[in-house]
């Protein structure tokens, strides 16, 4: 089994533009670098109840394949992995890697309590709530 954690920063571009980020981290070492895919964390602004799902703003995303890293210039048109997200009884499997992630990596398989997973979702639904207020529209 392993632990999902999750850790939120502000990667800064310039002084007049930065993006508030998450990133997954997984037995405590962030998503990027178990996949070896040269992305960082997910932006906020692409959050709309959890992970984001593929494919962002599409009509009818696939609920379970989510974006777990993205190009570090935070779009995931530029750069991303996904990856299938299903629950078994009380854990939740991360597996079937896509996108970005190395080959070396993609047969990766996570398992985590299904405790977890809600606990990371809370504070990243949280987290978007306090910065609903950031649009694109603000960036100048
Ligand atoms: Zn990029």
């Amino acid at each position: 089994m392993n632990s999902l954690s999750v850790d939120f920063f502000s990667s800064e571009f310039s002084p007049s533009y930065e993006l508030e980020m998450f990133e997954l981290l997984v037995d405590g070492k962030p998503m990027a670098a178990w996949l070896m895919d040269t992305n960082d964390g997910i932006p906020l602004w692409l959050v709309e109840d959890g992970l984001p799902m593929w494919r962002p703003h599409d009509p009818h995303p696939d609920p379970n394949l989510r974006i777990v890293t993205v190009c570090g210039c935070g779009e995931y048109g530029c750069g991303h992995s996904r990856c299938t997200v299903h629950i078994e009884d009380a854990t939740v499997v991360f597996d079937d890697f896509q996108g970005n992630v190395s080959a070396a990596a993609r047969a990766i398989r996570f398992v985590f309590p299904l405790t977890e997973y809600e606990a990371v979702l809370r504070q990243v639904n949280e987290a978007k709530a306090r910065d609903a207020t950031w649009t694109l529209s603000d960036l100048r």
